[in-house]
């Protein structure tokens, strides 16, 4: 079966079979079926780069359902549609995931790589993921502290604990965020962009007015999936010593630096689109590939494009910045298959 209708990047890679997962039954039921054959979780397909043929059955995480207690309990359903889940809980009258707004993707994907924006992430309100586990074939309840949280990274996304790519122990099902009433929350709006957004507004604004912010900085930076094939940010911002990132700002004043949290207070996120916009790849072309000529931590399809060319076009992009700058891109995606 093609994937292609199946990831935000349109690649034509090609899967063995594709089950929809929308319940615990159904999961006990091809546990059993499968036994070790080979599987392999997808969402929405927004943070993965399927650049060759998937020689296992695609289990896509369809688990739906939302409820949200008096005092701001909100459990969901790993297929839940993110963005439609913080609009969602925002019109029940509670703040925390307004800078999270339009994330493409699926609620059960988003502790994956602890998803973040505009200066929050989800390990900031989540606090307990609950996950079918095919080793021991039951559901298993992390809290947040489990779930080993950090910079675009969980245990998740951690071959040692997921295990290979085709044999995934752990399919998330369920997650459960503390949020505030409005009336008493305080909106995080310290990133640049938004800072700016409200510059002029004597009061703070509501958790709905930074939502529509986000929304609008949002559509007007990075390119809808659906116009041109995406998976936003290809590589992670690197973290360098506070040391590397002095000695770099003498260098290059206008290279944008970002702080890190308190646990990592020795070290300093410099900007991945930067460097890249630097060696000259915004709007670079090859074939059907390319770099958004918008956004230079975006690689797009136009349209033919194939996962081969994609990965090429990647590293071609991180040598060069390794030859500048003498640092290394982390690519933020999931390659699947991964060796
Ligand atoms: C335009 C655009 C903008 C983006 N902006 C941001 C951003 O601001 N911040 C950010 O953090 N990310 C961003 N992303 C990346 C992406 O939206 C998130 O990573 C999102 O959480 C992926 O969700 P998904 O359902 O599409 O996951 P998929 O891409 O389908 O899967 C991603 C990984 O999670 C695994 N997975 C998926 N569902 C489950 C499950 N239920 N249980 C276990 N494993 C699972 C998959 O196996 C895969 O390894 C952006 C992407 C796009 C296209």
């Amino acid at each position: 079966m093609n994937l292609s209708q199946h990831n935000t990047l349109r690649l034509p890679a090609r899967a063995d079979r594709v089950i929809q997962v929308d319940s615990i039954q159904a999961l006990t039921e091809i546990t059993a079926a499968l036994g070790q054959a080979p599987r392999c979780i997808l969402g929405a397909g927004s943070n993965v780069v399927l650049h060759a043929p998937l020689a296992a059955t695609v289990l896509l995480a369809r688990l739906m359902g939302r409820q949200i207690t008096e005092d701001g309990r909100l459990t969901a359903g790993a297929g839940e549609d993110w963005h439609g889940l913080v609009m969602w809980s925002l019109g029940q009258g509670f703040a925390g995931l307004e800078n999270l707004a339009l994330i493409p993707g699926t609620t059960g994907a988003a502790p994956v790589q602890n998803i973040g924006a505009y200066g929050v992430e989800l390990s900031d309100r989540v606090t307990a993921v609950t996950a079918w586990d095919f080793q021991d074939k039951k559901l298993v309840r992390f809290s947040a502290g489990d779930c080993g949280f950090s910079y675009r990274h969980s245990i998740f996304r951690d071959p040692a604990i997921q295990g290979p790519w085709d044999q995934p122990r752990y399919l998330i099902t369920e997650i459960e965020l503390q949020l505030r009433p409005m009336a008493n929350a305080q909106v995080e709006i310290n990133y640049a962009d938004l800072k700016s957004a409200f510059a002029h507004q004597a009061q703070p604004p509501s958790a709905q007015e930074v939502a529509d912010a986000v929304i609008a900085i949002r559509r007007r930076k990075l390119p809808d999936p659906n116009d041109i094939g995406n998976v936003g940010s290809f590589f992670k911002n690197p973290m360098v010593s506070q040391l590397q990132a002095r000695n770099l700002s003498l260098l290059h004043p206008d290279l944008p630096q970002y702080p890190v949290d308190a646990s990592h207070h020795d070290q300093c996120k410099i900007s991945a689109a930067w460097l890249i916009e630097r060696c000259g790849f915004k709007g670079a072309r090859r074939g059907d590939v390319g770099v958004h000529d918008g956004h230079a931590l975006v690689l797009v399809n136009h349209g033919g494009g194939t996962g081969r060319e994609i990965l090429a076009l990647a590293h071609e992009i991180q040598q060069a910045v390794v030859a500048k700058f003498g640092i290394f891109l982390e690519p933020e995606p999931i390659f699947l298959p991964h060796h």
